[in-house]
């Protein structure tokens, strides 16, 4: 299974809870989106390639996803390694320690 972390922008105040990128599950692959009409980050779910098909592209979406908070279906790929806040475009998603995350102690 994959995980999820809570992360909230360094400098408004957005929070989510997402895996951060690319997640692969048992079944599913999920990779993070940003909804383009209401700039919210989404986990959805991408097609899975073939088994030693290498070439493929791992970022293609599964079925027809509507955004879970306006419904609505443009999605850019997030940058999962800069992780830029989609609301603000200032600020920087981090993760946070009182969230849902793993704990190792
Ligand atoms: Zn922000
Ligand atoms: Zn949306």
């Amino acid at each position: 299974m994959g995980f999820k972390q809570t992360f909230i922008c360094s400098n408004c105040d957005y929070k989510v809870v997402t895996g951060a990128g690319r997640d692969v599950g048992m079944i599913a692959i999920n990779n993070t989106f940003v909804c383009k009409d209401c700039n919210s980050l989404q986990d959805l779910r991408v097609i899975k390639p073939a088994y030693g098909d290498f070439k493929a592209d791992k970022n293609i979406l599964h079925g027809d996803p509507t955004c879970s908070k306006c419904g609505g279906k443009k999605f850019v790929l997030w940058d999962h390694l800069g992780k830029p806040c989609p609301k603000c475009n200032k600020g920087v998603m981090k993760p946070s320690k009182h969230g849902s995350s793993i704990r190792w102690d």
